[in-house]
């Protein structure tokens, strides 16, 4: 993930010692060394989080962070006010200054990528969220609901042992949870674990079952993908906490947990599944509005026009960052329909969308251009990274042939695939105009391939290991 840090520190050591960390893991950082130039920058640069220091002279962080969430351009951006460890009323009054998070001083690493990364997910989910109303609302005059920005009656479920502090948790919680429902052991939470739960509060330290296990279980099933997981974890468990992240884990807390971090920490998760939550309904009804497919329940051609006008205008008006756009086809589709008839080629298509839909992120957009040709919508996604998603699709659909119900059989399917990047002065027609060049390549070369507009094609050997 590569993001634009906003880091306002008015010791330029402490500035320099975050950008370094942060340079590491290829993020982009603007350093403010006061509270009105950061004001200004955040203003202009529009960065993707914003990092603030508390004690600055002149105009301290909560007076700033005050002004970024009254300003409708910056209150989007997500504020993480970095404290000093014992600060626990400062943290409140960060809360009260309509802050997102907090990190401590010093700060370590895991704790700075952890928060950073789960704020900029959120601030793209909403991003996205609000541009696929607006393009809704533009087909239809229906009224477009309010944002939740308050979280209350959330779902949560605690795996933690009994007497581990868990009532305290529930207590903490109560203000923004309909119910705290505890569990004891892993596979009683297997047992629980329903879609009405939002979020997970998961334990590290467990007598029995393996913590770390669980979270790449449930990374694994596709009902809970995308379930909020934050561990809780000991002082001492630092290692194991970062393989939990790795794993796929969201978060997390350390123990003692201080009540208004977990509360912020439980809040942005929340926050995060429900606008999920709401894109996949938002195009759930967006199936009334025409926009949609019928066979498929992909979006149609005239949607996904709509949406890639919106983000070339964005690229090129507003700086925003360049989107990707693969298109693919099926290889020798006709022989499909001739072996199994139209019913049967049908089937397949079905089958593909659902693959399609399974092999990318959910702020990618897929469409059903017409006949057996498709679109997916990539933002914020450079050509490799976009060379990268499609030869991820391309092998899935490659590896498994597929069950033509009508027929009872089997049969290996293959596409090939085109991907494309906007560049300055673009139009869609432009920009899908490349990528069908590029699916034309792909084609000539042999098909079941993917290849980009400057013909770059995946090196056989990362292909075949990806
Ligand atoms: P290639 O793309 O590899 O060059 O070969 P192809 O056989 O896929 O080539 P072509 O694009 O010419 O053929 C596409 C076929 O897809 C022709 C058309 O009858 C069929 N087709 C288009 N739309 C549908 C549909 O909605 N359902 C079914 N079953 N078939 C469709
Ligand atoms: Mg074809
Ligand atoms: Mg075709």
């Amino acid at each position: 993930m590569t993001a634009r840090v906003l880091v306002v520190d008015d010791v330029e050591l402490n500035v320099k010692l975050l950008e370094a960390k942060l340079s590491s893991e290829y993020f982009q950082v603007i350093p403010a060394f006061n509270g009105p130039t950061a004001l200004e920058l955040a203003e202009a640069e529009l960065p993707d989080i914003i990092l603030l220091d508390v004690m600055m002279p002149r105009m301290d962080g909560f007076e700033v962070c005050r002004r970024l969430k009254a300003n409708p351009r910056t209150t989007d951006i997500p504020v993480v006010m970095v404290t000093a460890l014992s600060d626990i009323a400062d943290r409140l009054r960060g809360l009260e200054a309509g802050a997102d998070d907090f990190l401590t001083k010093p700060v370590n690493d895991i704790a700075l990528f952890a928060r950073v990364r789960s704020l900029i997910r959120l601030k793209r989910m909403m991003e996205e969220l609000r541009l696929r109303e607006e393009i809704c609302g533009r087909f239809s005059q229906e009224e477009q609901s309010d944002h939740p920005e308050a979280v209350r009656g959330a779902h949560i479920l605690l795996v933690e042992q009994q007497g581990f502090g868990a009532s305290r948790i529930a207590e903490t919680l109560a203000p923004i949870a309909e119910s705290v429902r505890q569990v004891g052991s892993g596979d009683e939470a297997q047992t629980v674990l329903d879609e009405s739960i939002e979020l997970i509060i998961l334990s590290l330290s467990m007598p029995d079952g393996d913590p770390l296990r669980l979270v790449s279980q449930w990374r694994a099933v596709e009902a809970f993908r995308q379930l909020p997981i934050l561990l809780l974890a000991d002082e001492g468990e630092l290692p194991r906490l970062a393989k939990g992240l790795d794993l796929g884990a969201n978060d997390y807390l350390i123990r003692p947990v201080d009540r208004n971090e977990m509360l912020a920490r439980v809040r942005t998760q929340v926050r995060r599944k429900r606008l999920q939550d709401r894109l996949h309904e938002n195009y759930r009804r967006s199936l009334s509005l025409a926009l949609t497919d019928e066979l498929t329940g992909l979006y149609n051609r005239r949607y996904v026009v709509a949406h890639i006008e919106e983000l070339v205008a964005r690229f090129n008006n507003d700086g925003a960052p360049e989107t990707s756009v693969m298109m693919f086809d099926v290889d020798h589709f006709k022989q499909v329909n001739d072996q199994f008839g139209h019913p049967g080629g049908d089937d397949a298509l079905r089958q593909l969308a659902d693959r399609a839909l399974r092999g990318v992120r959910s702020i990618d957009l897929v469409a059903r251009l017409g006949g057996e040709e498709f679109v997916v919508v990539m933002p914020e996604t450079n050509l490799h990274a976009g060379l990268t998603v499609a030869e991820r699709l391309r092998q899935s659909v490659a590896a498994e042939p597929f069950l033509i119900h009508t027929a009872g059989e089997r049969r290996p399917i293959t596409i090939s695939v085109g991907v494309a990047v906007t560049q300055p002065g673009d139009t869609v027609d432009a920009l899908l105009q490349r990528a069908d060049d590029a699916l034309y390549q792909a084609k000539n070369a042999g098909r079941n391939r993917v290849v980009t507009q400057n013909g770059e094609t995946m090196p056989a050997r990362l292909a075949a290991a990806s």
